[in-house]
């Protein structure tokens, strides 16, 4: 059985991504820190504990699994926080995948899978973002991340890393089998801390800031189930493995939805009233980010089948009532 080595495989994204990859016939080795993730999340595959600063304990796994392909999820990622405090952004995403990527290369595994995003495209109007567009970033967390793709086009025509880049837009939902899900303590992804306030868990949800413009004046994202998602990745290593160049795909619907109809999307899933107040704009946000690319389905063949908001609202509230972990 082929290993691939999963950064962040005791995360949100992450954990899904060991459980597909097991599913697809792959041995997922998790790598994570466990800052952000959870043990019980690891449930697909081995868990070693480390961090992406620590060279030396990545050599010791590299050594001691022999992956076929890194998947590189562990990072920081809220754009909030990464305004307030750059400096452990740059630290920990760039410095830890440039030390996560020569490690990679000097054990000899030839493939790598990179989690990026649609917040390295940052504020840009009446735009269709695809994967060509400019990458201007508004906010430290996407300018880390585009740092990395730089770094990964760099090793690849100086060592032959071949890689996949996906850009995710919003990433939502969980698993319907409830083995997994999102977990974040503390929580600030909209949809999680909205199902919160639905149920008590917080006061309410603060909308971040209502003056944008768009139609209702509150932000408007593109969201994507984390299991079509993973997915694509699954996608991606097989792209790799059967030779294929290095290649970007964003990853998302297409349809974008404003922090008010996720709201009342969720009011109707849920059948209970979404408590919130209205506030000040959150720094670093963009107004709107939507894809407007269809590669990920010409060329990879990738079809999102759980990605509508009811969907993944639903397969979120399920695990919120029934799913979550402990230290
Ligand atoms: N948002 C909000 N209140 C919250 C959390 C998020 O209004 O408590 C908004 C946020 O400003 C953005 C959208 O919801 O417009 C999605 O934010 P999230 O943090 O989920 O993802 P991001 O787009 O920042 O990666």
């Amino acid at each position: 059985m082929k290993t691939v080595l999963v950064t962040g495989g005791a995360g949100y994204i992450g954990s899904h991504a060991c459980k597909a990859l097991k599913a697809a016939g792959y041995h997922p080795v998790t790598f994570d820190n466990l800052v952000t993730g959870w043990q019980q999340a690891v449930k697909f595959g081995p868990f070693e504990q480390g961090d992406l600063l620590d060279r030396a304990r990545l050599d010791a796994v590299f050594a001691a699994h022999q992956p076929v392909a890194v998947m590189h999820f562990a990072a920081l990622s809220q754009v909030g926080e990464s305004m307030q405090d750059p400096g452990r952004y740059w630290r920990n995403n760039v410095t830890g995948s440039l030390t996560l990527i020569e490690a990679a290369v000097a054990a000899g595994c030839p493939h790598f899978v990179f989690s990026s995003t649609c917040a390295t495209y940052g504020e840009q109007d009446n735009v269709v973002l695809d994967e060509e567009s400019a990458q201007l970033p508004i906010n430290a967390y996407g300018a880390s991340k585009r740092a990395i793709e730089e770094i990964l086009r760099d090793f690849e025509a100086a060592f032959g890393l071949r890689h996949v880049i996906f850009r995710y837009f919003n990433v939502a939902g969980a698993d319907p089998q409830g083995e997994v899900g999102e977990f974040h303590r503390p929580e600030t992804h909209l949809i999680p801390v909205l199902l919160d306030a639905i149920d008590g868990k917080r006061d309410g949800l603060t909308i971040h800031g209502t003056d944008y413009e768009t139609p209702d004046g509150t932000c408007i994202r593109d969201y994507v189930h984390v299991c079509d998602l993973v997915d694509a990745h699954v996608l991606g290593l097989k792209w790799l493995e059967e030779g294929k160049a290095s290649r970007v795909f964003n990853l998302g619907t297409g349809q974008g939805f404003s922090v008010r109809e996720v709201m009342d999307h969720s009011r109707t899933v849920t059948n209970r009233e979404v408590p919130f107040t209205e506030g000040p704009r959150r720094e670093g946000d963009c107004t709107k980010l939507v894809s407007g690319s269809t590669r990920a389905a010409t060329e990879l063949g990738w079809q999102p089948h759980r990605s509508t908001l009811s969907d993944m609202i639903a397969d979120a509230w399920r695990w919120h009532q029934n799913g979550h972990y402990d230290r």
